[in-house]
């Protein structure tokens, strides 16, 4: 068996969003699960629409979700002299030929299809036959180069995903390889780079299907071995929808903003087409020991964001505290919160992680504790009775003598509200309002161990 090789083959027009990166890390994980290698090649010969800001946000998303490459990138512009190379060969081996139709020719042929229901296609006027005699070439005409497509019999192919395909030659018309200017065309530079690199499975997005069978049929022309072909299927939005801006984060990069983990975009990702059995939750490394061609399904993926919030909150639940932190630090800073002097950080995100599916939510949660709580008036009106008002008193004075753990914490609550014959929530929710600002907390005694004795005899001290 050849040693596996594959390519993620990005056109550098914007950034890298949710689809191209499942194509990536299809691509990658295949070839780490059969110890191959992964190739990255840059696909810019649509210059008008290709920039550096896009080649270095596609670089910026694939280190996010660690998507290493091992060679490249290679950049099809930096190649245009081995396609030229080709293209001379192909000429020489009577594989490809000029051809001198000038649009206008081609614009009458089309009508004169057209108007007879005929699909439009180059009707081989200058393509060179046994016994055929090729019109003089003008000579204020540059030529196309074209590829001499196989006229008879079918390509066909056993697509990985979606099963045996099949096209009929007669269905394909003779591609156009370079143009005027001699620029090589997009489909041609695809299949040098293929042979050129070696690369053994070709996973993409099925909107290259239709390429497929042209690309086939060069490659064979070449001489080149074709690769095993799977096609993705396209993902739905969480609508149902083809997955477009209009769903909001597309960029990969957006749900690093938005406070995702890469550990859960690239499990969530890893479902998205692809299963293990009933398996939802598994780490990278047991994504590519899991991982094949077989298991992907044919039909349209559905994005489902409430997954991928859940499969956050548990790779969030996942990482130790300190981790957590160091995530979630940045967050508050470029809020402008300060952490320092404030309770730990650790401490804060480690009591709030169950009720965040976000690092951003997690940030949201615990800013309080870095900032100055002034509670809502009415929502402390809500919450705080008057027969709570003495119980409040005395457990601030308890507070200040109480050993600082939470056992003893709660106990302090616990007899505070036994001595004023409260039921708990009478103390617990005040408490929590005149705390944080928030009726809804974790456990109250934690909440008050987390901001320290300083902290809490100074928000008591302002209960109206
Ligand atoms: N450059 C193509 C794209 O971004 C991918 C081509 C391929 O994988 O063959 O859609």
């Amino acid at each position: 068996m050849k040693p596996v090789r594959t390519r993620f083959a990005p056109s550098p027009t914007g950034y890298l969003h949710i689809g191209g990166a499942r194509t990536a890390l299809f691509s990658w994980a295949y070839a780490r699960r059969h110890g191959g290698t992964f190739v990255l090649r840059i696909e810019d010969t649509d210059v008008a629409r290709s920039t550096p800001e896009a080649v270095q946000a596609i670089i910026d998303g694939m280190n996010w979700l660690e998507l290493t490459h091992d060679e490249g990138p290679f950049y099809q512009m930096q190649r245009m002299e081995r396609y030229k190379e080709v293209i001379q060969q192909m000429l020489a081996a009577g594989t490809a030929y000029h051809c001198y139709t000038t649009r206008e020719e081609l614009d009458a042929l089309r009508a004169e299809q057209e108007a007879k229901k005929e699909k439009p296609r180059y009707d081989g006027r200058w393509r060179p036959e046994a016994g055929k005699t090729l019109p003089t070439p003008p000579a204020d005409v540059p030529p196309v180069i074209r590829f001499k497509n196989p006229k008879d019999g079918v390509v066909a192919w056993d697509d990985a995903v979606k099963g045996r395909i099949e096209i009929a030659n007669a269905e394909l018309d003779d591609l156009i390889i370079a143009r005027a200017d001699g620029t090589p065309t997009y489909n041609f530079c695809v299949c040098v780079d293929d042979w050129d690199m070696g690369i053994t499975h070709v996973i993409r997005g099925d909107d290259h299907v239709n390429n497929t069978p042209r690309q086939i049929n060069i490659l064979a022309a070449l001489g080149a071995e074709v690769p095993i072909y799977a096609h993705l299927s396209m993902i739905l939005g969480d609508d149902g929808a083809k997955l477009s801006k209009r769903h909001g984060a597309v960029s990969v990069m957006q749900y690093d903003e938005d406070g995702y983990l890469p550990e859960a975009v690239i499990n969530y990702l890893a479902r998205l087409g692809w299963s293990h059995g009933d398996d939802e939750v598994f780490s990278r490394q047991q994504f590519v020991e899991w991982f094949g061609l077989d298991h992907i399904t044919a039909s349209a993926a559905q994005f489902n964001t409430e997954k991928l919030q859940w499969l956050n909150q548990h790779y969030m639940k996942q990482l130790p505290a300190a981790e957590l932190a160091a995530k979630v630090a940045p967050r508050l800073a470029a809020r402008g919160v300060d952490v320092a002097g404030g309770p730990s950080l650790e401490k804060a995100v480690a009591l709030y992680v169950d009720r965040s599916n976000t690092l951003n939510v997690l940030a949201d949660a615990v800013e309080v504790f870095y900032t100055t709580v002034t509670p809502n008036p009415e929502l402390l009106a809500q919450h705080l009775a008057e027969e709570a008002r003495p119980a409040i008193a005395d457990f601030a004075a308890g507070i200040a003598t109480v050993d600082w753990e939470i056992p003893a914490i709660a106990a302090l609550i616990k007899e505070t509200v036994g001595k004023h014959g409260l039921k708990m929530p009478k103390l617990a929710m005040p408490l929590r309002v005149l705390l944080t600002g928030q009726a809804q907390t974790p456990s109250v005694d934690a909440v008050i161990e987390l901001i320290g004795r300083e902290g809490v005899l100074a928000a008591l001290k302002k209960n109206p």
